[in-house]
């Protein structure tokens, strides 16, 4: 495949379905803005599913909904390669190769594997010691220049970066793209709870397929400044949860008029709750149109991922065949 961009970018994100403020700020709005410059390659990771789902029943449907957001969102089908990473199981392949460069001692000591661990310690399998090495191949396998990465991810990175150098050298080749990282603007996305960052298993999230009173509902429950408990106390914006995405869906000039008036009790939190909803619902509308529109046709959002799966092929087994070359096997 010829790249005329850039270079080429891999990222990954396991099949969570329906997608949330969290994901499109962290992630997928940055994939969105990626495909100007870079041939972008989204995967949606199943196979990293398997090393914490307690079930496989509603796989199917969360890729699904997960590839409509994708899209919905502005992803780029025919420019930009959007597949199901058990769809091309030559990751599995450099999974293995890797593996033998790969010191276990390493995984083990990973602080990502030890929480992992803590978290489920019922179900300590090897897919989850294995998990850096499997997203080293995802990366890998696609000959990926950058991944686009929130600061918390730089790790992951960096181990794939030296498992890359390792197999390099142990065959003394340059087959493989050692991958820089690619900072996102907004790693971090607070959670309606105003603590945690947001997400589906803690139900601090807010949906961007929800309907616009839903979302108004959810924007209601957002925690605010804490010291902040009568409309006549001043607030403080810069502690404050709803401000942080104010700054995103609203305007400069209604963020600028927020920031004065809350810190002299001018404006009140629920006042500034409902003008956040309504702005949120706003920037989400163009989404929400094409997400309908979308999904009166569910077997397009298969088919596009099929179209995916075979062009990712083809980049994989390039990969493969030179892998193989470099190792010396037939
Ligand atoms: Fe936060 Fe707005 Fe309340 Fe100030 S007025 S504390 S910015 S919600």
């Amino acid at each position: 495949m010829t790249i005329t961009k850039k270079g080429r970018v891999f990222s990954g994100a396991r099949p969570t379905g329906r997608q949330h403020l969290g994901n499109y700020l962290g992630a997928i709005k940055n994939y969105v803005a990626l495909q100007e410059e870079y041939q972008c390659v989204y995967s949606i990771v199943d196979i990293h599913a398997l090393t914490t789902v307690e079930t496989t029943e509603n796989l199917r449907q969360n890729i699904y909904e997960m590839a409509l957001d994708w899209l919905a969102a502005g992803i780029r089908p025919e420019e930009s390669i959007m597949f199901v990473q058990s769809q091309v199981p030559e990751v599995t392949e450099l999974h293995m190769f890797f593996s033998m460069v790969t010191p276990l001692g390493k995984l083990t000591d990973l602080p990502t594997f030890k929480e992992k661990a803590r978290q489920q310690p019922h179900n300590i399998n090897y897919g989850l010691v294995g998990y850096p090495v499997l997203m080293a191949a995802d990366i890998a396998l696609y000959k990926a220049d950058a991944v686009p990465v929130g600061v918390d991810q730089a790790p992951h990175i960096e181990f794939t970066r030296e498992v890359v150098r390792s197999f390099n050298f142990r065959y003394n080749t340059n087959v493989l793209v050692e991958p820089q990282m690619k900072a996102t603007e907004f790693p971090k996305v607070v959670g309606i709870d105003g603590q945690q960052k947001m997400s589906k298993s803690l139900n601090n999230h807010i949906e961007l397929a929800s309907t616009p009173d839903e979302t108004r509902a959810r924007v209601m429950q957002m925690v605010t400044d804490p010291q902040r408990m009568r409309r006549s106390d001043p607030g403080n914006p810069d502690i404050c949860n709803v401000f942080s995405l104010h700054k995103v869906f609203s305007s400069p000039e209604e963020v600028a008029m927020i920031d004065t008036e809350c810190r002299r009790a001018g404006i009140g939190c629920v006042d500034c709750k409902q003008r956040f909803a309504k702005n949120l619902n706003l920037s989400l509308e163009p989404f929400r149109e094409k997400r309908v529109a979308l999904s009166d046709k569910p077997e397009r959002v298969w088919e596009i991922l099929d179209d995916g799966r075979q062009r990712a092929s083809q980049i994989a087994q390039q990969t493969i065949r030179d892998v193989k070359d470099a190792i010396g096997l037939p």
